[in-house]
Parts: C-alpha cells; structure tokens; sequence
C-alpha cells in the first residue's frame, strides 16, 4: 500500500485469554498487516511473532501495580499513530470489550473522526473456566451467568453492584480481576442469600501452561487461594457448575502439562515440536540453537548437478531435511526442478527427510527402519551398489559413517557440503535468560550439533543443563548429550520429532 496521504485506520483485536491459539482469524491477519501494534501485559507476547518485518511494536504493558501508560496516554497514541496515517492494531488481553476499556480507546477515536473496527476475542471469563474444565451454562444446573468486576470495592456504599440480585438472580458468577478481594466478594454473596457451601473455583494464568486452579466453598475459597499462592491474573467461579469439574478437567491433566520445555531446533523447524509439545500441555521455550549457513562451494555444486542431469548418479543420499531444502534451492537457482534427477534413486534418512522430499514431488526410494547412518547403510546392503556413484549432499562437518560404508561396498560417493550449521550469530535472548534463570524444566536435541552449539552458546559452562531432563531424538544424539558432560535420560525410540515426544509422555507416565 503507498503511504502518505492514505487515511489511518485502528483495529482494537481481543488476543484471547492466553493460548496464542486463541486468537482469532481475522486478529491474526490484522497484525500481520499492522504499522504498529500496541499491546499490553494480558496479551500473549508470542502472538507478536504474527506482526511483519519492520512493524513497530509498543508495549503499555499493564501490572497491577503499574501502569507503563496511563489510559488517557494510551488513548492520545492511538489517536496520533492513527493521525500519522498508520494501520494501527491495539491488541487487547481477551475481549476489548469486557473490562478492557476498549469503549474508552473507541470513543477517543470516534472524538477525532478517525476509523476503527472491533475484532471481539474470546474472553478470560469463558475460556479460563473452560480450560479448568468447567463450563458457564449447563443444562439443569446453570442457565444464566454474569461476567462481573471484583476491582470494585465491594464493602463500599455507593458500589455500582447490586449484590442483592446478583447473589441470588443469576446461576453462574464470574468475577475478573477479584482474587485480592476475594473474602469480601465472597462475605457480599453469603450475606445477600448465596449458600456458604456455594462451590467456587480461582483460575490464575487460564489457558496457559501455568495455569492453576484452587477449589472451595464459598466460605473456604480465600483460604484455598491464600494457601496455593494464587494471584493475578485469575478468575473466580461461582456456581454449581464448578462441581463438573471433576468429570470435565481435560487440560491440566495431559501428560507433559506445567512442563517448560526448551526447544533447540532451527527457528525454521521449531514449529513443529513445539506445537506438538504444546498439544500434550507443555509450554514451549523455543532457543535455537542452529542456523543454517549455506557454503556450497560453486565448481563442486556445479558438477554434482551436472552429474544428476547426465544420469551419473544412481543414488542420492539426503541425510536431513536442511539438505533436502538446501540442495533443492541451488537447483532451482540452476533453472532446474524435480525432474533433474531423472532415474536416479534418492535416500532419505527418515521419515523426517523423506517429508522434506515428498513436498518438492519426489518419493524417497529407500527409508530405512532405523534412522541413523547405520539404518541406511543395511538398506543399501541389500541393494547392487558396487561400481555405483552416490552422490551425497550434507552439512560441513558431517559424520563419516555413511560414506566409509559405502566406500566399503564398492560405491564411489561424492561429497557435497552444502552449509554448515552454525551457532545463530543473533541468539534468542529471552530463551537464553530462562534458561540461565532456571525457568526450563527440560531440554530436548534432535541433533549432535544443536547439543555442541547450546553449549557453545552457554560459553561452556553447562551448570543451567545440569538440573533439566534432557531428550535425545536418537543414540547419536545421547552420545554427543553424553560428551558434552550431562546425560540424556528420555532417548526416543523412533528417531523423528514424533518419537521424541512420544518419549518424553512416556516418560512423564512413569513418573505419574
Ligand atoms: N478483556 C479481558 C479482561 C481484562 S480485565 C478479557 O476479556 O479477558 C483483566 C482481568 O482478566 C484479570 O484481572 C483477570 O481477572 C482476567 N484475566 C485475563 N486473562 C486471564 C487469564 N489468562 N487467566 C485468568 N484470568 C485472566
């Protein structure tokens, strides 16, 4: 879009409760498209990942005891970012419209003519009870429910509540920002009628892998809050409905639930584990610890595509998914695709390399059962591979196992490095700071170099790996956990990303 005289715009986003998942579809693509984002405390800070290159992100992050900007400051910004003709996202915790003071941010805006849309978000008051697993309504035990404040003081005269209706009018009762007055709301509900047996529940950091809950009455609900340490941010239920609780918890109850992992793949490759981590309740730590760095030299590039395209090859060897992209980029930069390797016959090391294959179009001709260099090299036992030329594209510094067994069966292999994987030149600062402050529980490696480079990263000092339970994706990589001091105690048996996880649930059920 060409900027200048284009007229601002201001969209107030509710980023959900939490769960970066939460958010909705047209949120997501509003921060994707936003000049500027500006965001506070209740807002899942990995949904910034959304925003594009270069957009400005401005935090007015609010704690309860601070205020980085006051509201009338927030809504002087909103006004004059929207002024200077930026597409504007205010990216609100929840719903901008439940005690969000997106009313306020609006009517500001509509005070100097200036355009917004709401985009609504799933609110705390539903989702954090949804993920304690208690629903709001249910059929015969709650047909009303009331989203309230508990900021205000409820031992005031003149309180804007009318706890007299409140008490008794309405099934389900939940309160935000209520847990410091937690006694007085709950004095409030007895005195106007509410049973004192009344269940109530306090959810603090809802939807998130730190989220707690504590269970009472009514008359003991201060108490099991005081005594597990509950603060803000929380939500208190009260109803009958807490009781299905019991039957209904579903998410502090999966396997790797509470756990922070930390996740040391390449920022590209990331995403996979830590979604699948996140599906069995772990909180994700993403800390790469490998960048790609191409460094193909240009005469031995050359003549290995020149080899493919004259048919010299019978096999091509693909050892990782890094090689697979790598390899594929300089064909493609050759004016080449798929059809260069012609007859010859390709080898994935796993099932991890062969997906990597299958999205340029090309089936993997040999998937060994076992995925390590060994693996592969039984495939090609079975096969005719004397007088054969492999050609052999890998990372500087590769293992020699593969080409030394081929070696021996008569093949002549030839090497390609294509990229050496490096320590990030630009290291996660905030995965860096968790872990040296402690906050990982366990670490995982699906390779030998990401073991070596974390270490690298740590200036050699291994101390903030010592306490965490490590995971290796394979023997290999245990050996080089092993090497670098520490012990890999979760080995998967698959070696792929999904056998890592599968390892570490298993590993969580025995501890259970
Ligand atoms: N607009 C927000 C509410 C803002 S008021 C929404 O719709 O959710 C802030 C209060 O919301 C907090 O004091 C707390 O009571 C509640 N809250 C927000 N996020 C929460 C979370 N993840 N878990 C529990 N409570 C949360």
């Amino acid at each position: 879009m060409s900027g200048g005289t284009r007229a601002g715009f201001v969209s107030l986003v509710g980023a959900g409760p939490g769960d970066p998942g939460l958010i909705t579809v047209g949120g997501a693509a509003r921060l994707a498209e936003a000049d500027v984002i500006v965001y506070d405390r209740l807002a899942n800070p990995r949904l910034l990942a959304l925003a594009r290159p270069g957009a400005e992100l401005i935090d007015v992050g609010k704690t309860p005891e601070r205020h980085t900007l006051s509201q009338d400051a927030i809504n002087a910004l909103l006004v004059e970012q929207a002024r200077a003709g930026r597409r504007v996202v205010r990216l609100k915790g929840g719903d901008p419209f439940v005690f969000g003071r997106g009313g306020e941010e609006a009517e500001a805006l509509v005070a100097e003519g200036l355009p917004f849309e709401v985009l609504p978000g799933v609110t705390s008051a539903v989702a954090a009870p949804a993920y304690a697993g208690i629903p709001v309504t249910h059929r015969g035990l709650a047909s009303s429910f009331a989203i309230i404040t508990g900021h205000e003081d409820p031992a005031k005269d003149d309180s804007s509540i009318d706890w007299a209706k409140l008490a008794t009018g309405v099934d389900t009762l939940v309160f935000l920002m209520g847990t410091g007055r937690l006694a007085e709301i709950a004095r409030r509900l007895i005195d106007n009628g509410r049973a004192p047996a009344t269940p109530a529940a306090v959810i603090e950091w809802g939807t998130l892998a730190r989220q707690r809950t504590a269970i009472g009455t009514l008359a003991t609900i201060d108490v099991a809050v005081r005594d597990a340490g509950i603060a803000p941010p929380a939500v208190t239920v009260v109803g009958e409905v807490v009781r299905l609780r019991e039957r209904l918890r579903w998410f502090d109850t999966r396997p790797l639930f509470g756990k922070r992992v930390l996740v040391t793949r390449t920022r590209q490759q990331a995403s996979d584990l830590s979604r699948a981590l996140a599906a069995r309740g772990a909180d994700p730590v993403e800390l790469p610890a490998i960048e790609i760095l191409p460094n193909a030299d240009p005469a031995q590039l050359a003549a290995a595509i020149d080899g493919l395209k004259t048919s010299a090859y019978g096999w091509c060897v693909f050892t990782s998914a890094n090689a697979v992209g790598t390899f594929l980029a300089h064909l493609r930069d050759a004016g080449l695709d798929a059809r260069a390797f012609g007859r010859t016959q390709i080898a994935a090391i796993g099932p991890g390399t062969a997906e990597a294959l299958a999205r340029a179009g090309l089936r993997a001709d040999l998937v060994p059962e076992r995925f390590v260099a060994e693996g592969l090299l039984d495939g090609f036992r079975a096969r005719v591979m004397r007088g054969q030329r492999v050609l052999l594209p890998h990372a500087e510094g590769a293992r020699e196992a593969l080409t030394d067994g081929l070696a021996a069966m008569g093949a002549q292999v030839d090497e390609l490095t294509l990229y050496v994987s490096a320590v990030p030149r630009d290291p996660d600062v905030e995965g860096l700071r968790r872990l040296r402050a402690g906050e990982i529980d366990i670490a995982t490696f699906a390779s030998s170099s990401s073991v070596r480079n974390l270490v690298e990263m740590l200036d050699g000092d291994i101390t903030p790996l010592r306490p965490l339970l490590i995971a290796a994706i394979g023997p290999v990589t245990a050996q080089a956990v092993r090497d670098a001091g520490l012990e890999a105690v979760v080995v998967a048996e698959t070696y792929t990303i999904d056998g890592l996880v599968d390892a570490l649930v298993a590993h969580a059920g025995t501890r259970a």
